[in-house]
């Protein structure tokens, strides 16, 4: 079955990127939120960087608008009947993806693949939730969506080979990078990399053996990364990096390595979770 128009649920920070390159790829997307104000921002976002990209001459003007014009923001469910893929990108909560994948399957055609985009939580669980968990998988994309090349499929318990293949087909048609995570498994192959690199980083500086500033400037320029954990942790929220620790805790047998150091606790505990909180690890 081609797959020619798709379902994207959740409109903020991936949700947004992902509708936007599901466009560029010739897909009719339909793009599901909760209240307007949500679509408005996602399709703000995007028209954002369709702009930039149209400043930059990587796209023409009208390409920006044929783009836009596959979008089609909705926050009404049921405008998703007809899709032929969907991709959920719903706040990282069991519970609300649970909601929502019962939700699709009573809705969507029973052939049409449900991926989700959760970061770290588990696939099998969230596709228990369907009558249809052959046909759910884990297609994680990294943030920004339009830039980063990597994606993430990921197999729950009953994940089957051809949901496998059509998700990595969709995905590198994307222009993406895939890998395949045969097990699911918190955090999947580079959150579970990153979290104690983040981890150990935390320690360093709990234990004054450096500075926030030297350990970045360590791993910038000793292991070439373009970023230094705490600048990562920066962007991408304090309370997310605490949230992704004490899942990785529970899942993974509470093993102490997995514990959150009682650094990073009062920092959240303290309201500092980074840029978007107006400080982090550093002021601003
Ligand atoms: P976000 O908070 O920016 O956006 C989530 C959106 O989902 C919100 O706009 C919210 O209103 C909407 N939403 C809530 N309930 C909904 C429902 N029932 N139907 C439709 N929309 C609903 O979050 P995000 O950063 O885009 O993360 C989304 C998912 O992607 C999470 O599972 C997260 O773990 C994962 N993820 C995030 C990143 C990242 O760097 N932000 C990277 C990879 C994966």
């Amino acid at each position: 079955m081609a797959i020619k128009k798709i379902g994207v649920v959740g409109a903020g920070t991936m949700g947004n990127g992902i509708a936007q390159i599901a466009s560029q790829i010739g897909c009719d997307v339909v793009m599901r939120d909760i209240e307007t104000r949500f679509v408005e921002g996602g399709m703000k976002n995007i028209d954002k960087f369709l702009s930039r990209s149209v400043e930059k001459g990587k796209i023409a003007a009208d390409q920006k608008d044929e783009i836009i014009g596959r979008i089609k923001g909705t926050t009404d469910m049921a405008e998703l009947e007809d899709v032929d893929f969907v991709i959920e990108a719903v706040i990282e909560d069991m519970d609300l993806k649970k909601e929502v994948f019962k939700e699709l399957d009573g809705l969507v055609r029973p052939e049409v693949i449900l991926a989700t985009n959760t970061s770290s939580m588990s696939i099998t669980e969230i596709a228990a939730s369907t009558n249809r968990p052959d046909k759910v998988c884990g297609m994680h994309f990294f943030n920004p969506v339009p830039l980063m090349r990597l994606v993430e499929i990921i197999r729950g318990y009953a994940t089957s080979d051809e949901t496998v293949t059509i998700t990595r087909e969709l995905a590198e048609k994307m222009g993406k990078v895939t890998v395949e995570v045969k097990k699911d498994s918190p955090g999947f192959i580079v959150n579970r990399i990153m979290i104690p690199h983040m981890l150990e980083a935390i320690k360093i500086v709990e234990e004054g053996i450096a500075s926030i500033e030297d350990v970045d400037t360590a791993v910038k320029n000793g292991l070439n990364y373009p970023m230094g954990p705490f600048e990562l942790m920066d962007l991408t929220g304090i309370d997310i990096a605490y949230f992704v620790t004490e899942y990785f805790y529970k899942e993974l047998n509470k093993e102490s390595k997995w514990a959150a150091p009682n650094l990073l606790k009062t920092m959240v505990r303290a309201g500092k979770l980074g840029k978007k909180s107006g400080g982090g690890w550093y002021s601003s």
